[in-house]
């Protein structure tokens, strides 16, 4: 799609030119522009106030070296980053990405998404995403431990419970979070709520290792009771991925009466017609961190097969890619259209290609795009800086339901959003108008000094 709109045209040449060979970012600014159209022709101080010029540059852009020693001895050095993207209506937040991958225009990619999926949860919070091409896998405790305590020396210059919140994303779970938390807490000698994601014995919210998957699911219930009179009862669901957000929407969708039969890491995917067994994923995945073609040996009947993107061969009434970027491209969309699948929302971030994520909305499968469908993960961060900030724990329950509010809501305001400006049921344009409009109001009020 071409930019109708000069303004909006002007801007994304700029950022092109600003941002050579940054795909990812380019990408995803490209998208929320896209949608921003009807936005900017029906109020033009967007335009006067510079609010568009302003929202694709980052506040800040940190880089810097990680280095540590690995178990031979040898001198190892990192690349670590931190993305404050936005701070109009909060603190930035966003999740640490620890993955081979990881580069300046990965992780600006996440900080902006990042700006609009919080915006969208209804809480105070900015945008910002950060992380390292440090690869965790195959390394030992004492190495990761190394790692994250010397990323910490440099990032605990920048962050604060107040200035900046990170978490967990691909690669940081709860082992990682714990190093980084305790690093920042002996150098500032402060023990405050400055990451999230953390351990229950130290602050950490219950429910927050759920979240995300349980949020992604809670929107899609609401998406196809809303949108299709449906629910996930009786449906067969194909998730991709097998980490955090993996497991938890694989739980959810099964407890809401679903049938999973598929899930996958980077080599391949599993098939297992009879539902996945999620006891024995956690067992490999949590407790192993073994590869999931091992399900296979413990689970009869279970079908492996190399090659992660074949799992979008398999038909299914719903789809929620979960793993990374890009996973799902436009053949893959054809085939689940040609299956019939009815929804598909994402997990991940921007899981589904731009031609893919057309293709859906175009054969009218519902779609939930990520800054909606997987806010549950931020907002409950959000919680737990609530939780952190009072010196108190809710309960699972307590969590569980504001999570589920907050979720129905999302949904409901990217709707209302995607109605209001001429695109009724689109929810990428009512998710990105819904999660822009707060945060440009901010900027204006707050004027031009930044
Ligand atoms: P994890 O590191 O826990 O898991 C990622 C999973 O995806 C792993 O199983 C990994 O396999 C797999 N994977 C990676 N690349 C591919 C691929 N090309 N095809 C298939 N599988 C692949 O990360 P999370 O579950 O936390 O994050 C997953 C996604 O969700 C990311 O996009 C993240 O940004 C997003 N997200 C996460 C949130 C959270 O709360 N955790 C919040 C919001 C979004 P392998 O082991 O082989 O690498």
């Amino acid at each position: 799609m071409e930019f109708k709109n000069a303004y909006l045209k002007k801007v994304y040449e700029k950022v092109e030119a600003r941002n050579p060979g940054e795909k990812e970012f380019l990408q995803a600014v490209k998208e929320v522009l896209e949608s921003l159209e009807p936005v900017v022709e029906k109020d033009k101080s967007y335009e006067t106030n510079g609010i568009i010029d302003r929202i694709v540059e980052p506040e800040r852009l940190i880089q810097f070296r990680v280095s540590w020693v690995d178990d031979n001895g040898n001198v190892q050095v990192n690349r670590g980053f931190r993305c404050q993207f936005n701070s109009a209506i909060g603190p930035y937040k966003g999740g640490l990405r620890l993955h081979p991958t990881v580069c300046a225009s990965v992780i600006k990619f996440l900080g902006f998404e990042q700006i609009f999926k919080n915006s969208l949860t209804g809480l105070p919070i900015g945008g910002g995403k950060g992380g390292s091409d440090f690869d965790p896998k195959g390394k030992s405790d004492g190495e990761v431990m190394r790692f994250c305590q010397s990323f910490m020396t440099e990032l605990s210059k920048h962050i604060g419970a107040d200035t900046d919140v990170p978490a967990g994303d691909i690669g940081t779970g709860a082992r990682e979070i714990g190093y980084m938390f305790g690093q920042y807490k002996r150098l500032r000698n402060e023990f405050t709520g400055v990451l999230t994601g953390k351990g229950l014995s130290y602050g950490g919210s219950l429910a927050r290792t759920e979240a995300t998957g349980y949020g992604c699911c809670y929107f899609t219930d609401e998406m196809l009771k809303c949108m299709k009179n449906e629910s996930f009862k009786g449906k067969t669901v194909v998730i991709s991925g097998s980490g955090n957000v993996a497991i938890y929407a694989t739980e959810k969708a099964t407890q809401l009466g679903g049938k999973v039969v598929a899930l996958s890491d980077s080599n391949g995917y599993i098939y297992d017609a009879n539902g996945i067994n999620l006891d024995v994923v956690k067992q490999i995945k949590e407790v192993e961190r073994g590869r999931i073609k091992e399900y296979c040996n413990r689970v009869e009947g279970a079908e492996y097969h190399e090659g992660c993107s074949g799992i979008w061969n398999i038909p299914c009434d719903i789809a929620l890619p979960c793993a990374t970027q890009n996973e799902l491209n436009g053949s893959a969309a054809d085939t689940l259209i040609k299956n019939g699948v009815i929804a598909v929302a994402e997990g991940a971030n921007m899981p589904c290609t731009p031609d893919a994520a057309e293709k859906f909305v175009e054969a009218g499968v519902l779609f939930g795009p990520a800054k909606a469908a997987n806010a549950g993960g931020v907002a409950t961060s959000a919680l737990e800086m609530s939780q952190n900030s009072e010196r108190l724990s809710w309960t699972f329950e307590e969590v569980d339901a504001k999570l589920k509010d907050i979720m129905v809501n999302i949904f409901h305001n990217s709707y209302n959003a995607s109605k209001e400006y001429g695109h009724e049921g689109n929810l990428i344009f009512g998710a990105n108008i819904a999660g822009f409009l707060k945060v440009a109001d901010a900027m204006k009020w707050q004027g031009v000094a930044y």
